[in-house]
């Protein structure tokens, strides 16, 4: 099997539609993708339908923005939760509320240096209650003004999206701790996304007690694996955080974290997880199905 947790559509902050990511799956001889829309369950349905279509084994995911106790954003998936449980809801909305308050405080921002941004340009005809708003969708407003040609080179140092970028405002979220706890409770799998990439500058991740220590909590939380084989995540990070896996018998999952073909540069597939590990994870769970091809 060729499997990949993490994809993003429309629903979110991925450039292509729901029918369009499986038809490109299929066509990159994946055999199971979980959507992982930031912030909601919009495109389960639809992936379930073409999914189907394609032949393709459906795992429905999400992608959590929470906050640790440092006040970074950190990205945690949720992998077969009850999409109707009360709590989930509630702290999805909370969330897309919050990021469209960021996003309105990052355009006043990014309005010194490029005075003509506007709030229409960034959110045109999409539902800021409905869509995580986020950075891309700022990235593609640059564009469209001839700023820019690409999403990518917006996030680079110098970038007005890069996170010290004078424009930067951070995300809010729930605490990290707070939405393992609720993810669980919501008959999911919390799986850390891309961990020990964010909130970091350049330099490579330095393993200490203080980070082994976040660790431990989470896990006491209830946290469920996490995403290594992911691009951002680095040789030194991926070993640690094999071992700590290890130690806690904790699954360790590989994606792609697809936004879509000029989304960003990561490519369908390009990293995977395997099926004892998907099965791990489908064994946990409670709150929704995979639907298996
Ligand atoms: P936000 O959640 O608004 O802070 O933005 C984070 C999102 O920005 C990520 O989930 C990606 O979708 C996007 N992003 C981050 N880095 C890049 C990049 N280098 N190129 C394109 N999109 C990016
Ligand atoms: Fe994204
Ligand atoms: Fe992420
Ligand atoms: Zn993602």
């Amino acid at each position: 099997m060729k499997i990949d947790l993490h994809s993003h559509s429309t629903h979110s902050d991925g450039k292509e539609s729901v029918e369009q990511i499986f038809q490109y799956a299929a066509e990159a001889g994946i055999t199971a993708l979980a959507l992982t829309d930031h912030d909601t369950t919009a495109g389960w349905d639809e992936a379930r339908v073409e999914a189907a279509k394609q032949g393709i084994t459906f795992v429905p995911g999400i992608e959590l923005t929470t906050e640790s106790p440092l006040g970074k954003s950190v990205h945690l998936l949720a992998y077969l939760p009850d999409p109707k449980n009360l709590a989930l809801v509630n702290a999805m909305n909370t969330v897309k509320a919050a990021r469209y308050d960021r996003l309105l405080t990052f355009i006043a921002k990014l309005q010194d240096g490029y005075p003509e941004l506007t709030l229409e340009h960034v959110i045109g005809d999409l539902d800021p209650l409905k869509v995580a708003v986020g950075k891309p969708h700022l990235a593609d407003a640059l564009i469209a003004l001839g700023k820019f040609d690409e999403r990518e080179i917006q996030f680079l140092p110098g970038g007005p999206l890069h996170k010290n970028s004078p424009f930067y405002v951070e995300n809010k979220g729930m605490p990290t701790l707070e939405a393992i706890r609720m993810v669980r409770a919501a008959g999911g799998v919390p799986v850390l996304a891309h961990p020990l990439t964010r909130g970091r500058d350049e330099s490579k991740f330095e393993p200490n007690e203080t980070v082994r220590s976040h660790f431990l909590e989470m896990i006491k939380a209830g946290l469920g694996g996490f995403e290594v084989w992911h691009r951002e995540v680095d040789e030194t990070a991926r070993a640690w955080l094999i071992a700590l896996a290890g130690e806690f018998g904790l699954v360790t999952t590989g994606s792609s974290d697809y936004h879509g073909k000029d989304g960003k540069p990561n490519l369908l597939g390009e990293n995977t997880t395997t099926e004892e590990m998907l099965k791990r994870i489908e064994a946990q769970a409670t709150g929704s199905a995979i639907q298996w091809a």
